[in-house]
């Protein structure tokens, strides 16, 4: 992989990185790989699949973000839910650096890596952080703090929407990053995310150059302070999700 290689991909998903930015994912591919040698990070090590299943997949959510940006005129609060090795927070700090990122995941592991990566690239304003989704949800300092709650790949709709609502402030958006059958999932799960406070504003397809598979976003605005005794602890939003 190469900053232009880097640079083309972003490019074809209408996206523009200098070659500063190239150059920061391309050392942070580094960290992955060798990291991944210690421990199980991800399961994609060639250079393709991080470019564009992990890198630009990632940024997807940009052109979302950037909008919702443009609505606020100020920097927004992001929480990266179940960020794992960083996705999609760190390539969404590294292409929109005003960003202001939480990157948060229960495995000690993956968050020591992520604060290796954010030392290693100089990163400002992103901090990672161990935590429950479902723990952090009733915190203060996370409860309805955050513009923007993002996750992916971590949970179906219904038990997602569980962890993400909570940490959305009353006006802010979460984005679950999803595959084909995200329009059925949303719909699914509208009964929950009614219940958490919140409504889908829509479901957007997004594509990855050179793939067939289709993802798409879906994106929950908050409407309502989420009622208290949202997230249930003890693992309740995953083994009996809301309905
Ligand atoms: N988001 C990353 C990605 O797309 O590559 C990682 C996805 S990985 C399949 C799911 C991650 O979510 C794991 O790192 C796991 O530790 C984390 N996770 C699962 N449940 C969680 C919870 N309730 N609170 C915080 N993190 C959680």
């Amino acid at each position: 992989m190469t900053e232009h290689e880097i640079q083309e991909g972003a490019r074809a998903i209408g996206i523009a990185l200098d070659a500063q930015q190239a150059g920061a994912l391309l050392r942070f591919r580094d960290l992955l790989v060798e990291a991944n040698r210690r421990f199980n990070l991800t399961a994609l090590t060639d250079d393709a699949s991080i470019l564009a299943l992990h890198f630009l997949d990632s940024l997807t959510a940009l052109p979302v973000i950037r909008d919702l940006q443009a609505d606020a005129g100020a920097a927004l609060e992001l929480i990266d839910v179940g960020t794992g090795g960083g996705f999609p927070g760190i390539p969404l700090k590294i292409a929109m650096p005003e960003l202001r990122v939480t990157l948060m995941d229960s495995t000690a592991k993956k968050v020591q890596f992520c604060s290796e990566v954010i030392r290693a690239l100089g990163l400002q304003d992103i901090r990672a952080i161990q935590d429950r989704a479902e723990e952090a949800g009733h915190r203060p300092e996370h409860r309805e703090r955050y513009d923007v709650v993002i996750a992916r790949a971590v949970a179906p709709m219904p038990t997602l929407a569980e962890y993400l609502l909570p940490l959305a402030r009353v006006g802010g958006t979460c984005i679950a990053m999803k595959g084909s059958d995200a329009q059925a999932e949303a719909a699914r799960a509208a009964g929950a995310i009614a219940k958490l406070g919140g409504a889908v504003a829509v479901v957007k397809p997004v594509s990855l150059p050179g793939r067939d598979d289709q993802r798409a976003l879906i994106v929950i605005n908050k409407l309502r302070p989420t009622p208290q005794p949202y997230p249930r602890r003890g693992g309740a939003p995953r083994k009996s999700p809301l309905q």
